[in-house]
């Protein structure tokens, strides 16, 4: 699989691309006044970041032609009554809005059923459709292939009154189900297959969440497509590259019905990423077997899942600036959404400390009741990155990892008889080490070298490094979610037994932190950095603040993608 390796720069800055140079041309040429895009979500899942590469096309477009008039409607392509829900639809309205993006208009192309059926009923009577009788199986055998011309069908000359009888006779109800079709009279040999009389209206007795049991016909994706552009006046209707050799037939619709305008269908490449799956219908099965916890799992690339990973709305925007439109589909490298991500939040952050592994430390040379200042200044023009005066007591909080009692030279932290700087406060030094019956550490004791705060380390002290800590007095219990690619390779797609196959189990793993007493009280949805670690953010539905706080990994501090690929 060739990844792309896109050059970063770095602002967002807008760059143009084919699309926006083809609707400038159009405005220059005087063939358009003004601009209208749609963004045609189907209701069946929850969207997911290849949408949002196309959310961002749509209404950026919108924005950035605002001062003629541009808009962009979302529209629900919600003529398939079988697998719609309106939790669906509640959730793709949100994540629009959270991506930062406001619809002009708000459709349903379900609205629409009585004018695809009226655009039938046109092309029946200027002999361009016809009611099929055939089964499903020899329709498909007499398509033919990109080899064999396709063969027309018995009924494909029925006169146009008996195509308009059986037509409303479908729309009645007095035909079974699969019992006939609507077919577009096109041409059987077409190289093209998508013209070899492609079917337009199907029986389906089901249920919609809209109409309800109003219809029992409903238009096939390809016919009501293009008549929903037209109707909400479309300019450029822009759409994956899989619906390049549908062209022809949104162009043939266009064509042949009364329609109230021209759109005109664009295609560009869709978004792939590496380490994920990207189909509603994929996603939907690791919901439902239950591999994730619902469709806003952080592990999931769903809108609502990055959202509650805490990826900040304007690094997905600005990722998808980045990553341009195009006409080549390829795949793009995850570290590159978060290369935006850390970006974005070491800009924003404020920093805070919280100990994910802790272990204990006594300052043996501290009183019980002693409290000693420290002073956080980790932006010294910028105190809404949390700069601020702390203190802490006798025994603190540290990382376990922080220690080792057998440290090789290059390890800066404690050991016997080292030093390090607590962040923000004094010098410390490691007198011995306690342990338990198996021979693990379990408390480390250490002497407080008093007034070297703010200072430099005394002479023949040598201290090089500054570790995170937290007061044991004060601090709290925190639960610390840290979430790890969801799957093990780059293409689960790819994989022979099927991408659930590629699973990771270690995707997440749950640990008990200790946190700065701040922190415990801050509102669900807060991101900061948790100092050395990584971006966390207060899980926006478990947190409870002040009770039970509880915090999910957005990324760390560093590409660890890119290190664990090359291993
Ligand atoms: P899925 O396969 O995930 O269900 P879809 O294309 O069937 O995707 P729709 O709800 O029909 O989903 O998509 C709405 C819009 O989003 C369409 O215009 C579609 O082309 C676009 N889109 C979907 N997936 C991607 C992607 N990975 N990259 C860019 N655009 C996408
Ligand atoms: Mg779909």
């Amino acid at each position: 699989m060739v990844v792309a390796k896109h050059v970063m720069s770095d602002s967002g800055e807008k760059k143009s691309d084919f699309i926006r140079e083809i609707i400038t041309a159009d405005l220059a040429s005087g063939k358009h006044q003004s601009v209208i895009t749609r963004f045609p979500p189907e209701p069946n899942g929850y969207l997911h970041i290849g949408h949002a590469k196309s959310i961002c096309l749509n209404f950026g477009i919108a924005r950035e032609f605002h001062s003629i008039g541009a808009r962009c409607n979302l529209r629900f392509d919600d003529t398939n009554p079988s697998k719609e829900e309106q939790e669906y639809v509640e959730s793709i309205q949100e994540d629009v809005k959270w991506l930062g993006f406001e619809w002009d208009e708000l459709h349903f192309a379900s609205d629409y059923f009585e004018f695809y059926y009226d655009c039938a009923v046109a092309l029946i009577n200027k002999g361009l459709a016809y009611v099929d009788e055939q089964t499903h199986e020899q329709m498909k055998e007499s398509r033919g292939n990109i080899n064999v011309a396709g063969t027309p069908s018995p009924w494909r000359d029925r006169p146009t009154e008996e195509n308009l009888a059986l037509f409303a006779g479908m729309r009645a109800g007095d035909f079974a189900d699969g019992s006939m079709v609507l077919r577009a009279k096109i041409d059987m040999a077409a190289p093209n297959i998508n013209l070899r009389d492609p079917v337009l209206y199907r029986i389906m007795r089901a249920r919609h969440h809209n109409t309800g049991d109003a219809w029992c016909i409903y238009p096939m994706y390809d016919f009501a497509h293009p008549l929903e552009d037209a109707l909400e006046r479309v300019t450029h209707s822009l759409c994956t590259l899989e619906f390049e050799n549908h062209r022809p037939l949104y162009d043939w619709v266009i064509e042949h019905c009364p329609v109230p305008s021209k759109p005109r269908q664009i295609e560009f490449a869709r978004l792939n990423l590496t380490y994920t799956v990207m189909s509603k219908r994929k996603l939907l099965q690791l919901v439902r077997d239950r591999h994730v916890n619902g469709w806003d799992d952080p592990r999931l690339l769903t809108i609502s899942g990055i959202r509650r990973r805490g990826y900040p709305a304007e690094a997905v925007r600005n990722f998808c600036t980045h990553i341009g439109i195009t006409k080549f589909n390829g795949t793009t490298s995850m570290d590159l959404l978060e290369f935006e991500v850390r970006g974005h939040l070491n800009r924003e952050s404020p920093r805070h400390m919280a100990v994910l592994e802790p272990l204990k430390l006594v300052l043996e040379n501290v009183d019980a009741d002693e409290r000693i200042d420290a002073e956080l200044q980790w932006h010294p023009e910028r105190p809404e990155m949390g700069n601020r005066r702390i203190s802490y007591g006798r025994e603190i909080w540290i990382e376990a990892g922080d220690f080792m009692e057998d440290p090789p030279k290059k390890f800066y932290r404690l050991g016997p008889g080292r030093h390090v700087r607590l962040r923000g406060g004094d010098i410390i030094r490691c007198l011995s080490c306690d342990k338990n019956s198996e021979g693990e550490v379990v408390l480390l004791r250490c002497e407080l070298l008093k007034g070297t705060a703010g200072a430099d380390a005394p002479a023949g002290v040598e201290c090089r490094a500054a570790i995170h800590w937290v007061d044991v007095a004060t601090g709290r219990d925190a639960e610390v979610r840290l979430y790890d690619r969801l799957f093990l390779v780059e293409d689960p797609d790819g994989e022979e037994e099927g991408f659930a196959s590629a699973l990771n189990p270690d995707s997440l793993s749950v640990t008990k932190a200790k946190i700065e007493p701040a922190l415990a009280d801050v509102a669900a949805g807060y991101s900061c950095q948790f100092e050395r670690t990584g971006y966390f953010i207060a899980d926006g539905k478990d947190h409870q603040p002040g009770l039970a706080p509880v915090f999910n990994r957005t990324v760390g501090l560093k590409d660890s993608w890119a290190k664990k690929a090359g291993k």
